[in-house]
């Protein structure tokens, strides 16, 4: 029986044991890539899922295996990538990497250019709210480094910035065949870069990564605002690709004038190019944003609860979308078509209703549970790896769910409202960039909503 053979029938009786969107979500793009002496590697998405695979189906997973060939004793989960781990047992023999890991598609960041390919301009919904932005988007690709230099595009939360240039960077990919170099970068990132050239003595080779390309892209420029050599050197690399005639793209939470730390100089920069806003999509829109994921995920939808979710969710498409999927799952697991109440129960959870009703101890309890830690961890000053990102997204949900303020969360956790603030920044921004972080966030939010 070969490898490929194997992985259909376990997925074959998985599919049996589990729910539909518990299936599709966790085990439908896996693939069993090699099998060496008694192990077999098995590739998933990410690491969330292999965090949740190994914990929930790794015994059931095994236990079919060994009935199909009782000489596999070990199963090794892996992210999908391009190398395959030794075996413990065999350090010698080294896997080759397999091909098909390699094929997966896993809409990944591109480590380079720092893209996701699923962020295009094809799948960017266009209505009033986002019109100007979008064309200038669309001009750009075409007229790289000259027309509107620098673009800068603001808007608030989950209301298609980072869609939106990103999408610039991979139409520039697709349209000039490679010759033409974009880079995305998130501010945070941005500074960290620098902070750590500085520290260790690699400011000239970090200085040249941001300049050696040929379309910069730099994503939530309000944080790089106040930190002084950070916004120095993005001075000068702004003024060495500006004379260069390469371009720059820059979003934001809020205009230009608005962004009190940042430099008089650098915000008459700004202020050179085009600056395009990004507001509230309005109805149509949203409808037209709704139907076209239909689209994409390939679902149906009764027209009255396609117009439910347009008419509750109006202020952030993230939101929306994230309720659009809840509801599909849900008709997906029940096989049916959901009820106009039943949607409207997902709607009124997702948003303000029942966040009133929560406490900070359900907030912080759950996010215990889910990492396998005990509250208390999440109050120590522990710096494992282990409890700091639970302990980031623990400040993020009080911060999300409960809006409370800094010095009230930071005192709740034992720190200052400065880590606070840190802590919900970056898990606000990683959130954009990594969607395990945000599978994992919705379902600790599950959690919550359920205790
Ligand atoms: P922001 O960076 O402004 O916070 P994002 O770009 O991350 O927002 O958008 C949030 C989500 O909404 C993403 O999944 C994005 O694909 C989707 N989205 C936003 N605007 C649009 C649009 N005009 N058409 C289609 N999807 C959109
Ligand atoms: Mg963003």
């Amino acid at each position: 029986m070969d490898l490929e053979q194997m992985w259909q029938s376990t997925l074959g009786e998985m599919e049996v044991q589990l729910t539909k969107a518990h299936f599709a979500t966790w085990l439908k793009n896996s693939k069993l890539i090699d099998k060496r002496d008694d192990t077999v590697f098995v590739a998933l998405p990410s690491n969330f899922a292999k965090t949740w695979v190994e914990e929930k189906y790794q015994k059931n997973i095994i236990g079919i295996i060994r009935a199909m060939d009782n000489s596999v004793k070990k199963i090794e989960f892996v992210v999908g990538s391009k190398s395959v781990p030794f075996s413990k047992a065999a350090p010698e023999a080294q896997p080759t990497p397999s091909a098909a890991v390699a094929e997966l598609d896993f809409n990944r960041t591109d480590p380079e250019t720092g893209l996701n390919p699923k962020y295009t301009l094809a799948s960017f919904v266009v209505g009033p709210s986002n019109e100007l932005a979008f064309a200038a988007a669309t001009a750009i690709t075409e007229d790289i480094g000259r027309k509107y230099n620098p673009f800068f595009v603001y808007g608030g939360v989950g209301l298609g910035k980072t869609h939106l240039i990103q999408a610039i960077g991979n139409e520039v990919i697709a349209k000039y065949k490679g010759k033409v170099k974009p880079k995305y970068v998130a501010s945070e990132q941005y500074t960290r870069d620098i902070v750590w050239g500085i520290r260790n003595d690699r400011i000239e080779s970090i200085k040249k990564k941001y300049r050696d390309v040929d379309v910069l892209i730099i994503d939530d420029i309000q944080f790089i605002g106040g930190k002084d050599k950070t916004e120095e050197e993005f001075f000068h690399t702004f003024n060495a690709l500006y004379e260069n005639n390469k371009q720059i793209i820059i979003s934001s939470d809020r205009p230009p004038q608005s962004l009190p730390t940042l430099e008089e100089r650098l915000r008459s920069r700004f202020e050179g190019g085009l600056i395009a806003d990004i507001s509230y999509p309005e109805y149509e829109m949203r409808v037209a944003i709704i139907k076209s994921k239909l689209q994409d995920m390939n679902h149906q939808l009764n027209p009255a609860v396609i117009d439910l979710i347009a008419k509750k969710l109006r202020k952030n498409i993230r939101e929306l979308e994230g309720v659009l999927k809840k509801i599909i799952f849900t008709e997906e697991r029940k096989q049916s078509e959901i009820s106009l109440k039943a949607a409207e129960e997902i709607i009124d959870k997702a948003t303000q209703n029942l966040t009133k009703r929560v406490n900070d101890s359900q907030i912080l309890k759950a996010v215990a549970d889910f990492f396998n830690i005990s509250v208390e961890d999440l109050m120590s000053h522990n710096r494992r790896k282990e409890v700091v990102e639970p302990r980031q997204i623990a400040i993020y949900l009080l911060r999300d769910i409960s809006e409370l303020s800094y010095p009230y969360i930071g005192e709740k956790l034992g720190r200052d409202h400065t880590t606070a603030i840190h802590s919900y920044e970056k898990i606000n921004q990683e959130i954009n960039r990594d969607p395990s972080l945000n599978q994992k966030i919705l379902m600790i939010k599950d959690l919550i909503y359920k205790s």
